[in-house]
């Protein structure tokens, strides 16, 4: 698991894919074949106090672009509506959001914090009920791996031709050489911080 440990380079990635500085990122939970982070696991509580229920965040800018433009399509209303029809669909859809409930819930005890009960059942991406968000069910399905999300898996097979596992994109998918966006607010460093405080 020490893989998913981020490390400062990770965090250096993750804000050069998304042209931000990241916080709060607690584990890469999927990485590219050449190991650049392709998703955050962000704390279910960021650090300012705020409630963060989108445990999981697509950064790889080659899958976001793919998975954007399979929403412009309007694959989540056709996802949305066999939902409503398949008995079967909705239940493996509802399993989908318990797993990504019980996902945040272990990150929430990696990372030390008191229970979220703002967020309390609510995941994310327009779970259990509905898909509103592509971007959060693939990048569920890349963090727990095939078999849990339908929809998500789904969601894989629509890009395959513009990426699969067995593609790394990285060397053009993001600018390597420019400046990094200001660092750094993960909950690591300010743990460090506080206790070179003490
Ligand atoms: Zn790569």
């Amino acid at each position: 698991m020490t893989d998913r440990t981020p490390t400062q380079e990770d965090l250096d990635t993750l804000s050069l894919q998304l042209g931000r500085p990241v916080r709060d990122v607690v584990e890469i939970p999927a990485r590219c074949r050449c190991g650049n982070p392709l998703v955050a696991a962000t704390a279910p509580r960021l650090s300012n106090g705020i409630p963060f229920p989108t445990t999981f965040y697509l950064t790889h800018p080659t899958i976001t672009a793919a998975v954007s433009r399979r929403e412009a399509d309007g694959v989540m209303a056709e996802m949305s509506q066999r939902i409503q029809e398949d008995a079967e669909l909705a239940a493996q859809h509802r399993a989908a959001h318990e797993n990504y409930l019980q996902e945040r819930e272990r990150i929430r005890q990696a990372a030390e914090l008191e229970p979220v009960w703002e967020i309390e059942g609510i995941s994310a991406g327009g779970y259990p009920e509905r898909v509103k968000c592509l971007h959060v069910l693939v990048s569920h399905s890349l963090a727990v791996g095939r078999g849990i999300s339908p929809l998500g898996d789904e969601g894989l097979d629509l890009i395959a031709e513009e990426w699969t596992p067995e593609m790394c994109t990285c060397a053009t998918a993001w600018d390597h050489d420019a400046e990094i966006p200001t660092r750094d607010l993960s909950r690591h460093v300010r743990r460090l911080e506080q206790q070179d405080d003490e």
